[in-house]
């Protein structure tokens, strides 16, 4: 027997008609590329959001077809986000920090006709426009006064273009699994693939986010957004701070920790999400200028972290200079992309600091809406103990189930199963410890060296910034874990003092043979280390044999 209640498509647009009309009031607040503050609201948001339906559907762009954006986290990223995504097209949010060939190949496999672009961008735009024949027109995200002079066909200005609309516009009613947004993986080998979320997944993945072991968030937070609205859809605030009336500060690309916390501390902050880099650099900032600065002013409570994993030494220098709980995320692009957070259980109200630390260190537990398990080569599923490494699978209603175009072929196993690439435990309250990425592991006499535990304890060390760990061949041992430092500013450690410092932190057989001292370490477009160009340069030292 069927239930008898309504069955209403979950639709983006319901968020915004929910949020124009109950929160029309509540600040969006923008720093755009000069410095200069810009304040809105979600009712003007979304009026806005109605002029582009006008003018995208004056563009003659059809239902389905894709529109892109390069640009930064602003009001206009935002008015985007909801105008193209309620109006039935498809919002593909590019990477700007992608490499050229890597972004002609990304809108060209979208079939972008149209791309929105900062006006900082347009020497970027310059580059890639002639090789994009598609793209019918470039649209700067400005007015007219402010159009950048660049040389490309198609140009045309935002403001201008919603001017001319009206802000008449009804959402249209569609299948609730129409898609919505489209971001490629940044993929360190092979062509990036995109990943095409539904509308049905998107408002299903802001409940969840919004929930309170979830981010916890509600309409009396104000939230700051540096994770960029490019990368997997800024982590569903958008969507999520929108379903519940937010406040949303959107910082542009001055993600310097001066601007950061200038942001915090003149919006009133009390969340802020952002990968572990930027709160690594944002602490320091905080901990030189103590004497400066007026912390009573902060009213952070909570930050949410993922993309890598975050150290302790943040995690506790959060807790001890700010008085604010590192939630710390696990997910990826192809799963919307939250899987699991860091959230204590009651049994936590009787830790210890210590221990408190040590659940947080991990990367969290699953919500609800979404299964994982850790499995063996052959996919069978592993014990939940805290001690049986495996592959983390997912699924769900916001997990992955084909690359766009059909990319990559089958992603799912017969059960459903997405094999993230990770590796992890689970232990048995299901939290979740990462410990490789697949292709990063360390197999040193058959057994797992975990590197990101080692990078971990590392920059826990007083003079350590950064740290990488990377496998070298050993002709006993097979691999042995060779470790990268990048020093603080201004320190000069000696490998002795760091490897004494791991000495009393980590297993004798897990001790990095080596210690290579380096001024930076390379990074990829979304910020995590990039283990492929540091095994090409380091990855053929021998390690001593014994
Ligand atoms: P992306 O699709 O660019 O968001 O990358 C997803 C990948 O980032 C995951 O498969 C993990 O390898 C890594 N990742 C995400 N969150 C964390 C975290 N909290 N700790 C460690 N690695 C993470």
């Amino acid at each position: 027997m069927l239930g008898l209640m309504q069955n209403r498509p979950l639709l983006i647009s319901n968020l915004v008609d929910y949020v124009a009309t109950w929160h029309a009031e509540t600040e969006i607040v923008s720093r755009d590329p000069r410095g200069v503050m810009h304040r809105s609201n979600y009712g003007e948001v979304a009026l806005r959001a109605k002029r582009l339906a006008n003018a995208l559907e004056a563009l003659g762009i059809k239902p389905g077809e894709r529109v892109a954006t390069l640009a930064w986290n602003s009001w206009r990223h935002l008015e985007i986000y909801y105008g193209v995504t309620c109006s039935g097209r498809v919002l593909h949010t590019v990477n700007p920090r992608l490499f050229k060939e890597q972004l002609i190949y990304i809108i060209d496999h979208a079939e972008n006709g149209y791309v929105f672009f900062d006006p900082d961008f347009a020497p970027l735009v310059e580059q890639l426009a002639p090789h994009l024949p598609r793209v019918a027109g470039w649209i700067a995200l400005c007015e007219e006064k402010d159009m950048p002079a660049a040389k490309v066909e198609g140009l045309k200005c935002y403001e201008t273009l919603l001017a001319q609309a009206s802000s008449e516009y009804d959402w249209p009613q569609f299948d609730e699994n129409t898609a919505c947004t489209l971001c490629y993986t940044s993929g360190t080998t092979g062509n990036p693939k995109g990943v095409l979320y539904s509308h049905r997944s998107t408002v299903l993945h802001a409940f969840a986010a919004c929930a309170v072991d979830g981010l916890a968030l509600s309409a009396r937070d104000s939230i700051l957004v540096v994770v960029p609205l490019f990368h997997a859809n800024a982590w569903s605030l958008p969507f999520s701070a929108a379903m519940c009336g937010a406040k949303l500060v959107l910082p542009g690309p001055r993600l310097d920790p001066e601007s950061i916390y200038m942001l915090l501390e003149q919006e009133g902050c009390t969340k802020a999400g952002g990968i572990p880099t930027i709160w690594l650099n944002f602490l320091a900032y905080v901990e030189n200028n103590r004497e400066k600065l007026d912390l009573t002013k902060l009213k952070l409570k909570l930050v949410f972290s993922g993309g890598t994993a975050a150290p302790r030494a943040t995690i506790e220098k959060f807790r001890d200079l700010l008085g604010v709980f590192l939630l710390h995320a696990w997910g990826m692009t192809e799963t919307s992309p939250i899987v699991t957070l860091g959230a204590p259980l009651s049994k936590h109200d009787s830790a210890t600091p210590d221990e408190i630390v040590d659940m947080q260190v991990r990367q969290g537990r699953q919500i609800f809406g979404v299964e994982l398990r850790v499995a063996d080569e052959k996919g069978e599923p592993l014990p939940c103990d805290g001690k049986t490494v495996g592959q983390l699978k997912v699924r769900g209603n916001w997990v992955i189930s084909g690359y766009f175009k059909g990319e990559g072929g089958k992603v799912m196993d017969d059960d459903g199963w997405f094999g993230t690439g990770d590796v992890a435990t689970i232990n048995p309250d299901g939290y979740v410890q990462l410990t490789d990425r697949l292709k990063d592991v360390i197999k040193s006499g058959g057994e797992w060296i975990s590197s990101i535990e080692i990078e971990n304890l590392a920059v826990s060390h007083p003079e350590v910034f950064e740290a990488a760990v990377i496998a070298i061949p050993h002709p006993t041992w097979q691999e042995r874990p060779l470790l990268l430092v990048q020093p603080k500013p201004g320190t000069h450690p000696t490998k002795e003092s760091i490897l004494e410092f791991l000495s009393t932190r980590i297993a004798k057989w897990w001790m990095p043979d080596e210690v290579i001292f380096v001024e930076s370490l390379p990074h990829t477009a979304t910020g995590k280390l990039l283990k492929t160009e540091l095994r090409k340069k380091y990855g053929g030292q021998l390690a001593v044999a014994g």
